[in-house]
């Protein structure tokens, strides 16, 4: 397609990226290649807007991917972060504000008893699955077609076809041995997973699970289906781990575990509780966790785990985060899911909103959406078009069909009204959208 609206200055620092970063960027998603066109540089942010290098301002409904709950450049969390930076950027000793941010997780979500903070999301899970494998001392883990938790080896496994199917390295890179171990699923499908504990008793260390999974877009689990995941792992004796770094202090004030309550064995976060840092963390049952170094066998480390300014800004972030500021984030998401849906309703065209709280994607499809086959029947060419004609009028969505929309506290009555008057046409775009 054609992109009649231009951001040179963007696409001049897409080239110069080019050259010295593979993609030009960071972090695959953010190179646009699902939609095309320029990769926005952004050089500011403030509520609910972002402002890109060549000076256009957007709403933005990426929202950091999740972290920025309170819209851009909190004041309070920005005063926390100034306070901290002033008294210096890393000691690599222990420091109040890491008690301060565990205290705040273990006050927040009943199940996590102890919690060891890292870095991303990434590591949370890698370190959470290695414990559970020194925990029980088995080989194998369960994860689900379409569940992302980060670029870890043994969980870069993706389908094959067949209900068991032992996990093919999903990139080069990730070794047969690394993968081997990993057991794929498909999402929603309790009998695969009975199936798979049937097939490997006592083999099985963990069933990871996104708690309700956003990175095939967002896709809940249908009723029954985590506490029948933790049902079959008590019974097995594996560990259930409930990636929450997407839903985490984001949903609720404790994460999906306070919407249904199924208590898991371990719990992964990140995003929200960093505040727009790099913080994230594991944690979960005493009896577990006491099996990590230097209390237990189990080694996990990092220099920059637990960072004084991180703390600070997921302390501060968190703190803010009461039980107004999600009926906020809850208002301003089915204002929008509304918004959307009366747009595309009135262009007919076939889409599907579906929503786990506040996060929420828009499928461009009739039918429910219960699984990663299921988001990629989509018509995702609409998506396409939708996406550009929202961008072109100053409206900022994930660069991909599979992703969740996220809004925050600051998602004011002006910002929504911009959010509507683009609608119309980006609907019509849908509508007129050929594959
Ligand atoms: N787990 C889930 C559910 C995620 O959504 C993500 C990132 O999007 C990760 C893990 C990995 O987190 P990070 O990108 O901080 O490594």
């Amino acid at each position: 397609m054609s992109f009649p609206y231009e951001a040179p200055v963007s696409q001049s620092l897409f080239d110069r990226a080019s050259a010295v970063t593979p993609g030009g960027v960071n972090s695959p998603v953010r190179a646009f290649r699902a939609v095309g066109g320029t990769p926005r540089f952004m050089v500011s942010g403030t509520g609910p807007y972002l402002t890109d290098a060549d000076g256009r301002e957007y709403v933005d409904l990426v929202c950091s991917w999740g972290p920025m709950i309170l819209g851009h450049s909190h004041p309070e969390v920005i005063a926390a972060v100034q306070e901290a930076v002033a008294r210096g950027t890393s000691f690599g000793t222990p420091g109040a504000g890491e008690v301060e941010l565990a205290e705040e997780i273990v006050a927040r979500i009943e199940p996590v008893e102890q919690v060891r903070l890292v870095s991303s999301g990434t590591e949370a899970t890698m370190s959470a699955i290695r414990l559970a494998r020194g925990f029980t001392g088995r080989p194998k883990v369960i994860k689900f077609a379409g569940c992302y938790h980060g670029h870890v080896d043994a969980l870069l496994a993706a389908a094959g076809s067949g209900v068991a199917t032992f996990g093919l390295p999903d990139t080069p890179g990730v070794t047969g041995a690394q993968a081997g171990d990993t057991i794929v699923l498909p999402y929603n499908d309790l009998e695969a997973v009975r199936a798979a504990f049937a097939a490997h008793p006592g083999e099985i260390a963990c069933v990871i699970t996104e708690a309700s999974p956003g990175n095939m877009g967002v896709v809940p689990p249908l009723a029954g289906f985590n506490q029948g995941l933790k049902d079959l792992c008590s019974a097995d004796g594996a560990l259930y781990i409930s990636d929450e770094v997407m839903t985490g202090f984001r949903v609720s004030k404790a994460g999906w575990y306070g919407i249904d309550g199924v208590r898991p064995d371990l719990m992964t976060f990140g995003k929200v509780m960093g505040g727009g840092f790099p913080a994230a963390a594991f944690g979960g049952r005493a009896d577990v966790m006491a099996h990590l170094a230097p209390a237990g066998p189990v080694y996990q480390a990092g220099t920059l785990s637990g960072n004084p300014i991180a703390t600070a800004a997921g302390v501060a972030q968190l703190r803010l985060l009461d039980d107004a500021a999600y009926e906020k984030v809850d208002a301003v998401s089915a204002e929008v899911r509304g918004l959307v849906t009366a747009a595309l309703a009135k262009e007919g065209v076939a889409h599907r909103v579906q929503a786990a709280g506040n996060m929420f994607t828009v499928f461009f499809t009739d039918a429910e959406v219960t699984d990663y086959e299921g988001a990629k029947a989509q018509e995702a060419f609409r998506f396409t078009a939708f996406f550009h004609s929202m961008l072109s009028q100053g409206v900022y969505l994930p660069p991909s069909a599979f992703e969740s929309w996220f809004v925050s506290t600051a998602h004011d009555t002006a910002a929504v009204e911009r959010i509507a008057a683009a609608l119309p046409a980006a609907a019509r775009a849908a509508a007129g959208a050929t594959a």
